[in-house]
């Protein structure tokens, strides 16, 4: 298969449309193989307008869910970000495309070492993958200059927002269990204000600030 002309597509047809035009962005969907980033089986939807399932029943978000996210991070080049939610690696991947360093909580030690395996064969070295409870954060890396959670939310987990940095933004879906909104945090001089987005379906943040199971 052309993957390569699937990602010109998909860009063309699933992300411009919808408004998403910071080039940078958009170049790093161009260039960040997703189908490495399925099972095998699975490589030919890697591209479609949908989210699909990885290991462990979890899934790797829809495309345009993606960029959307990564876009209302405003990433320059220079930033310090925390992942909370690895699952398959392709959302760190596109950070580490358009931050400096990347840091990547996830809670399932299987999909972490996935994770990690794919995006050293791809060659990402500025990706930091630990297994933890993520709503915990990562203290001894913090502050970070940008914190996004991939994983639904009841509300944003305190110890994150002690981790982000002055003029830091953080990004989570934050809801009940079968539906969240985009919640963008910005602290400026201490102060936090909140923005609402899209209408989104995450799986479950579980852990001691987010649902206590995954039911
Ligand atoms: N960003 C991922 C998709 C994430 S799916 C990608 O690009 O593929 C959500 C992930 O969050 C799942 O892998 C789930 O195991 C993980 N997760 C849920 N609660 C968590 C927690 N408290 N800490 C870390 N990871 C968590």
């Amino acid at each position: 298969m052309d993957f390569e002309a699937l990602r010109e597509f998909m860009v063309q047809t699933q992300l411009i449309p919808r408004g998403i035009h910071d080039k940078r962005v958009l170049d790093a969907m161009l260039k960040v193989p997703r189908h490495l980033f399925v099972d095998e089986p699975m490589q030919f939807k890697a591209y479609d307008d949908m989210a699909l399932s990885i290991d462990e029943n979890q899934t790797i978000s829809q495309p345009y869910m993606v960029a959307i996210m990564t876009e209302l991070l405003e990433l320059k080049g220079n930033e310090k970000v925390l992942e909370i939610g690895t699952g398959s690696g392709y959302q760190a991947a596109i950070l580490a495309e358009l931050a400096k360093e990347v840091f990547s909580v996830e809670r399932i030690a299987s999909l972490a070492g996935r994770a990690e395996e794919r995006l050293y064969a791809i060659g990402y070295k500025n990706i930091h993958i630990k297994v933890d409870d993520g709503t915990l954060g990562w203290p001894e890396e913090s502050p970070f200059d940008r914190i996004i959670i991939t994983a639904g939310a009841p509300k944003i987990p305190d110890p994150l927002t002690g981790q982000l940095s002055e003029n830091g933004i953080l990004l989570a879906p934050v809801g009940d269990r079968s539906s969240q909104q985009l919640m963008k945090m910005i602290k400026i001089k201490g102060t936090i204000t909140e923005e609402f987005h899209t209408l989104c379906v995450f799986v479950p943040l579980i852990g001691k600030h987010g649902w206590k199971t995954g039911e």
